[in-house]
């Protein structure tokens, strides 16, 4: 299974770790062609007004949304949740809305940059999962199509619209790989080249 890291800014090295540790092998995407082939795409934590100027210069948007359309499955991680969303609260900047939602970025407040906490994600089992949070967003709303797979302190931090998966914290950063391991169960039905939903 070949699953591609966006890398024009941000925790994408951490990424293709955790992807090694769990036997998938990882391409580090910069250029729309890098995206031919791919089971599936994750796109990292950073900023995300960076990474979207980035991936407009770099002429990705069209190509990410279009593949993803297609079929591919896409994890966003962080910014990587923001670029998900539909909508971003209070901002017009560019991402990719393709899951239903309303992200909210630096949502958790200036005081409480970053944070760690063990979260349930009970779609993972019932052992807690180590979350990492840095400066990150949360799902303020989400429409139909979209299931909850986790919330801290109410509030939506881990959510999926079928082969889309966002998470508000870094599962890169700890040892833990079952969410990277429940995208690339995802990404294998792709490579069974199940039925593409369409949803953005
Ligand atoms: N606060 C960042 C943003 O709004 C996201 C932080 C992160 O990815 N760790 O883009």
């Amino acid at each position: 299974m070949l699953i591609g890291v966006l890398a024009l800014q941000g925790a994408f090295i951490e990424h293709q770790r955790a992807l090694a540790a769990c036997g998938a092998q990882s391409r580090q995407v910069r250029k729309p062609g890098q995206l031919d082939g791919l089971d599936g795409l994750i796109i990292p934590g950073g900023e995300s007004t960076t990474m979207g100027k980035l991936m407009n210069d770099f002429g990705l948007f069209g190509p990410i949304v279009s593949r993803a359309k297609e079929g591919l499955p896409v994890f966003g991680t962080c910014a990587g949740l923001i670029l998900m969303a539909r909508e971003i609260a209070g901002s017009e900047q560019p991402r990719l809305g393709l899951m239903d939602m309303v992200a909210e970025r630096n949502a958790f407040g200036r005081q409480v940059e970053s944070f760690e906490t063990d979260l349930a994600v009970p779609v993972l089992g019932e052992e807690l999962f180590r979350a990492v949070f840095i400066r990150a967003p949360y799902i303020l709303e989400t429409g139909p199509g979209v299931e909850v797979l986790a919330r801290f302190k109410e509030k939506i931090v881990c959510a999926r619209q079928g082969r889309f998966l966002a998470a508000a914290f870094h599962p890169e950063l700890t040892g833990d790989k079952r969410l990277h391991q429940l995208f690339l169960t995802a990404c294998a039905s792709r490579q069974d080249r199940a039925p593409a939903v369409i949803t953005a």
